[in-house]
């Protein structure tokens, strides 16, 4: 198995990160996906935390418009839609469970955590829970990969390819 390469973080990234969350970045292995102005959007963060708390959201969401956007979806009850989607339409509930492989796939690759074996993020593979996790896992992947983070993406008003970056004066 291949573990997914990343870009390394650089220490600017990291800066970014911690302003983007408000509170140190742990853990950070690299930069999953960018804005189109550099900034990262996703970071890749580490199975298992220094300190060794297990963490099982690989790809973590950090960009504040594009969490905003997902937040607001959630408010909006998107969420339950996309709910009925996977119990309701076979091809999307196989490509949701795909995704769930690829994603604990991804995270063993790196390191495989007892504590939090086959649980991946977001719900997967039967329920829809957090946006922000499905939304990270399909920027850090590609189209095609997550079913209903790319729906949320395509639903959602934020773009990576449209920068909504605040000036963090780095
Ligand atoms: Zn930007």
């Amino acid at each position: 198995m291949t573990a997914p390469q990343f870009e390394p973080a650089t220490e600017r990234d990291v800066a970014v990160v911690t302003a983007q969350l408000g509170r140190p970045a742990r853990g950070v292995l690299g930069i999953a996906a960018r804005c189109v102005c550099g900034n990262p959007t996703v970071v890749a963060t580490a199975p298992r935390l220094p300190g060794g708390t297990p963490f099982p959201t690989l790809y973590y969401l950090t960009h504040p418009a594009a969490t905003a956007a997902m937040s607001r979806l959630e408010a909006d009850h998107v969420m339950a839609e996309f709910q009925e989607l996977v119990e309701t339409d076979a091809a999307v509930h196989a490509a949701y469970e795909a995704a769930h492989r690829a994603y604990l796939a991804d995270r063993e690759s790196i390191e495989a955590v007892e504590e939090i074996r086959g649980f991946s993020a977001g719900g997967m593979p039967d329920r829809v829970k957090c946006l922000h996790a499905l939304a990270a896992h399909s920027l850090a992947a590609g189209p095609g990969v997550n079913p209903i983070g790319d729906l949320a993406l395509e639903r959602g008003d934020w773009s990576p390819n449209v920068c909504e970056c605040a000036d963090y004066g780095l």
